[in-house]
């Protein structure tokens, strides 16, 4: 899994139509990058084809024709010199790889980002491996069960119980399920699929140079999550099948009690620190909807997909049209007699032609023969839709058009833009088309990818779109706002999840017994999305405000999240500290800053409902600012905003 590839393999597979063909699948610019990393010779990245940041991803790099040309003949040449030397590239030499950075991203970076991106390349070794955090001091020998206790073996949690075991510390995780994978084990509906390039929602440092398509399915990314924790060696300390119900922290002997449902009858624990990566996605919200309990049908929701359904001639309601909605029905819409699909809001569309698209065998025959490529591929993705359009979602104070359309020209461009598509999409039905396009701005609620099947699966005849509300459920279907009763067999609930109960439904006792939910009231917030205060050594992973919205992948969130937690430890031991808590008035400051900040973004803005808000409406999931800045925030704590005890 480490995308370095073979110049044995590429010595063999040379030939002058062969390289033409390979070059024609390849990603150019990263492929230059990799070639110049590869033999050492600078000149394959020139200065006079240096990329413009501005431009999206392209695969020729948004160079005129004869750039185009000339970036071809230097990879033609790179392939044969590199075949011809049969080196392979021996390490990180930041004196080559740094330049070549500058050069495949176009921008003015500094030091810091460089660090950032380098962490992101992963060529040859992992950057981001702690290292050992020296000395007994901490946790108090002999004192607790386990150092660390992580809740969840999902993206984050095996991720923090990998580097935890890197700097040497030992861990729990306590997993409710009986595998890993967390939201890719629990979502197994037809068509789930990851809607960021998997090349980028996956480690950096556990690249898989084979994915079989840009936007893989459910099993291939569960596959992939199972790889990991096996390759890293964490499967000895992970307990399947363990609910923690409750934690409790214990002010004298300063460490946390945590209670667990076991396959064998409830048991406690004790931890010298606890992190919660439990996901923010994975609490079902199944509607209160008015005679729910009545259906004589089957109602599930979509997170637990009931496979022993044959649905050949069955009537389907689905209530949803969100994310995961959007990429079961058109699978409902082949196997079943008659959908009907409930849309309370339309979702803005993202055009995204690979969206079902395996990659070209060349490009993949690439990854396998030259070292690094893939490394750098997945780095040019990394870098051109990490602050993707979030720009367009950031309010312009010059923008004196309505705040209910957009919130700034950007916003409203891409507005057009994406209401031209649905138009090419939906023109041809008109009444389809006015159920469809958005009334609120780009980016308020989460856009969804599109590659022509939601227009394609609207429009069977099998399928009706009702955007009326929904009055009640009765035995034989759904009763609609217009007195209209739609039969169905089976009510699905793509409704969506509890976003914003985090670390529901535990119990989280900190400092003097206080409730972390009565002290959150429904509006969870952390200091870097990690650390709350009155709740000492507990850490959040992918806690609150580090979600990302319209760019980049939640795993850097996680990645940095990780090192953040394994910062603090340091310090603890460093301190000959039990115990750190972050200071109110630094946790207050923090949460402030998010707010205005969200206050800024499109989502902040709109009064249109999203899951992006707690029940007061505030913006308790979301990080609104640039990707960089969480990486700053998160290399060491800032000791000064915590109380050591
Ligand atoms: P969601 O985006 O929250 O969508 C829920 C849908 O249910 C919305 O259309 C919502 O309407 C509707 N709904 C909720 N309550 C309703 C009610 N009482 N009556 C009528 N309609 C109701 O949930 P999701 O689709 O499961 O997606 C959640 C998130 O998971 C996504 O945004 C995404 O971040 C992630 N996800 C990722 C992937 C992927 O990467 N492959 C796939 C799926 C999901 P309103 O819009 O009016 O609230």
């Amino acid at each position: 899994m480490s995308g370095v590839g073979s110049p044995q393999a590429l010595a063999a597979a040379m030939g002058a139509d062969e390289i033409r063909g390979l070059i024609d699948a390849a990603d150019v610019p990263s492929l230059l990058a990799a070639l110049a990393h590869a033999t050492g010779d600078r000149s394959l990245a020139p200065g006079d084809l240096w990329l413009d940041p501005d431009l999206a991803l392209q695969p020729d790099g948004g160079w005129d024709t004869g750039q185009v040309q000339r970036a071809r003949d230097l990879a033609a040449d790179g392939l044969r010199r590199l075949a011809a030397s049969q080196s392979a590239i021996n390490g990180p030499d930041d004196d080559l790889v740094l330049p070549l950075i500058d050069w495949l991203t176009g921008a003015d970076l500094d030091d810091g980002y460089r660090q950032m991106l380098t962490e992101e390349l992963a060529v040859t070794r992992d950057l981001r491996t702690p290292e050992p955090i020296r000395g007994d001091a901490w946790p108090p020998q002999g004192s607790v069960d386990y150092p660390v206790a992580v809740i969840g073996a999902g993206m984050s949690g095996i991720l923090t119980a990998h580097r935890l075991k890197q700097a040497g510390i030992d861990c729990i995780v306590l997993e409710k399920n009986g595998d890993v994978g967390g939201t890719w084990l629990e979502n197994t509906y037809p068509g789930c699929r990851v809607d960021v390039f998997n090349h980028v929602y996956s480690y950096a440092s556990e690249q898989r140079p084979d994915w079989p398509e840009y936007h893989s399915s459910q099993p291939v990314l569960l596959d992939y999550f199972r790889d990991c924790a096996r390759r890293w060696g964490i499967g000895d300390r992970i307990r399947f099948d363990v609910t923690v119900e409750s934690m409790t922290w214990h002010d004298d002997a300063r460490h946390w009690v945590i209670r667990i449902d076991t396959p064998d009858g409830r048991d406690e624990i004790t931890a010298a620190a606890a992190v919660s990566a439990v996901g923010q996605l994975n609490r079902p919200l199944v509607p209160d909807i008015a005679g729910i309990d009545t259906f004589a049908g089957t109602q599930f929701h979509s997170s637990a997909w009931r496979h022993d359904i044959a649905w050949d001639g069955l009537r389907v309601a689905v209530i949803g049209t969100g994310a995961s909605a959007l990429q079961f029905i058109p699978h409902l819409a082949e196997a079943a007699a008659h959908v009907t699909v409930f849309q309370r809001t339309p979702p803005w569309l993202v055009p995204r032609p690979v969206y079902h698209e395996p990659l070209a065998p060349g490009l993949l025959k690439l990854f396998e023969i030259v070292p690094g490529y893939a490394h750098w591929f997945r780095l040019r993705l990394f870098w051109c839709t990490h602050e993707g359009t979030v720009g367009a979602l950031r309010r312009d104070p010059a923008w004196d058009g309505p705040l209910d359309e957009a919130v700034s020209p950007r916003n409203d461009e891409a507005r057009r833009l994406l209401t031209l598509y649905l138009e090419s999409q939906f023109g041809d039905r008109p009444e389809l088309l006015a159920k469809v396009v958005p009334d609120y701005p780009v980016g308020a609620k989460r856009v969804v990818l599109d590659n022509g099947i939601w227009a394609s699966t609207l429009k069977r005849p099998n399928v009706e779109l009702v955007s009326d509300g929904i009055e009640r459920i009765e035995p034989s279907g759904v009763r609609g706002t217009d007195g209209r009763l739609h039969r169905a067999d089976v009510i699905v609930f793509g409704t969506g999840f509890r976003a914003s109960e985090f670390l529901t439904p535990m119990r989280v006792a900190g400092r003097g017994g206080a409730d972390l939910h009565d002290t959150w009231n429904g509006d969870a917030r952390a200091y870097n999305g990690v650390c709350v205060a009155g709740f000492p050594n507990l850490f959040c992973v992918y806690g609150p405000n580090t979600n990302i919205v319209v760019n980049g992948s939640i795993i850097y969130f996680a990645e940095c999240a990780a090192h953040y937690v394994v910062e603090c430890l340091r310090l603890l031991a460093a301190r000959g500290a039990a115990a750190m808590d972050c200071k109110p008035d630094a946790y207050d400051r923090y949460c402030e800053r998010m707010d205005e900040h969200n206050a800024q973004m499109a989502w902040g803005i709109s009064g249109v409902n999203s899951w992006y808000k707690s029940p007061s409406g505030r913006i308790a999931q979301n990080w609104p600012l640039p990707l960089i800045d969480y990486w700053r925030q998160t290399r060491r704590p800032e000791e000064s905003d915590f109380e050591m005890l």
